[in-house]
């Protein structure tokens, strides 16, 4: 991949086309850097003015904006519409500010109230949340830190009410640049990638990064006993979904453009293989283990401070090895265990 500075810039015709540009702006996460939002420019002076995800919430956030819309000679009140590629915090979080001042639209997937709630979900939930927690084996105290790190994470942006939801397959118009709505749920279930036809170019969010492989968060259930959604298999039929069209340039929300977007979700491919391999050797090894137990083994470093991907890894993946007969899943005091019965060939 190209480790090409990302900065402010306006993209070239030779590039990919003059009425791209992009702005990074920090998200103040650790280990994520920036986030890119794109600018789709107007055909004609005085036309629409199209900005692709919104960076964090935060003054620093706020700041890069305003100074990466400066130096291509726009502002904040140029914005008339702004597109999501999905609802978190550093893509959407600084809609609402925006709107204030450019009382731009918004434009997200249908499926972004689920992200939404997710974030911020009624009070009442936490006993469903705990209860699930304590069914992949994590211990109250570091559910309780869970629960309470999500809620700062959610003060960092104040929803804004779409105006327009978008559905699967849906022509977002703009006047000689029309983008195709894919939906492309499992890094989180409103994800999804633009398509411009024209041009052979997407704009993926978080679907396809060039520097880190999108974790799959798990969605627990919105009631006891429901059916959980398969995050990582469904980010693998997203992959799925991307992998037939010809992109020339897939523009990622973090990193630089990739230009081989059938290269990366081969790689991703590779890692998943790698993964699954090795979890299914810690439970041939450790016998029956609870999703916590693999966590532990697996990243002994981060399961502390990171429960929350580390568990989405782990019950992922361990969702693929069940599904094609790898382990067995059961239940052993209201806690789940994983039992080995073979190990994955690679592909
Ligand atoms: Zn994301
Ligand atoms: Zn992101």
């Amino acid at each position: 991949m190209s480790k090409e500075e990302v900065g402010v810039k306006r993209f070239s015709k030779e590039e990919s086309s003059s009425r791209i540009g992009r702005i990074p702006t920090p998200t103040g996460y650790p280990g994520l850097g920036d986030i890119n939002s794109y600018l789709i420019f107007p055909e004609q002076a005085g036309g629409e003015l199209i900005l692709i995800d919104t960076g964090i919430c935060s003054d620093e956030a706020w700041q890069a904006l305003n100074d990466g819309l400066a130096e291509l000679d726009l502002r904040v009140e140029d914005i008339d519409r702004i597109l999501l590629t999905h609802g978190h915090t550093d893509h959407y979080g600084q809609a609402q500010r925006i709107h204030e001042l450019s009382n731009c639209q918004l434009w997200a997937h249908e499926n972004l109230w689920l992200t939404n709630e997710r974030m911020r979900p009624p009070p009442e939930r936490k006993e469903l949340e705990l209860y699930y927690y304590a069914l992949w084996g994590v211990d109250r105290a570091l559910a309780d830190k869970a629960i309470s790190r999500r809620a700062k994470i959610a003060d960092r942006y104040h929803p804004m009410e779409p105006d327009h939801l978008l559905k699967d397959d849906e022509i977002v118009a703009i006047p000689g640049f029309d983008l195709k709505t894919i939906h492309t749920p499992g890094h989180c279930p409103d994800e999804v990638v633009y398509w411009q036809e024209d041009l052979k170019l997407f704009f993926s969010g978080d679907h396809l990064l060039p520097d880190i492989t999108p974790v799959c968060l798990t969605q627990m259930p919105r009631n006891k006993g429901d059916v959980r959604p398969r995050a990582l298999s469904e980010y693998q039929d997203s992959l799925a979904k991307v992998s037939p069209y010809p992109a020339r340039v897939t523009y990622p929300s973090h990193g630089a453009p990739i230009t081989d977007h059938l290269e990366l979700i081969k790689s991703y491919g590779l890692s998943t293989d790698r993964r699954l391999l090795k979890i299914s050797r810690i439970l041939e090894a450790g016998g029956p283990m609870t999703p916590m137990a693999v966590g532990k083994e697996l990243f002994p470093k981060a399961w502390e401070s990171q429960i929350v991907p580390v568990m989405s890894e782990i019950i992922g993946h361990c969702d693929i090895l069940e599904d094609n007969g790898h382990l067995v899943e059961q239940m052993n005091n209201g806690v789940i265990e994983y039992l080995y019965r073979s190990t994955p060939a690679p592909n």
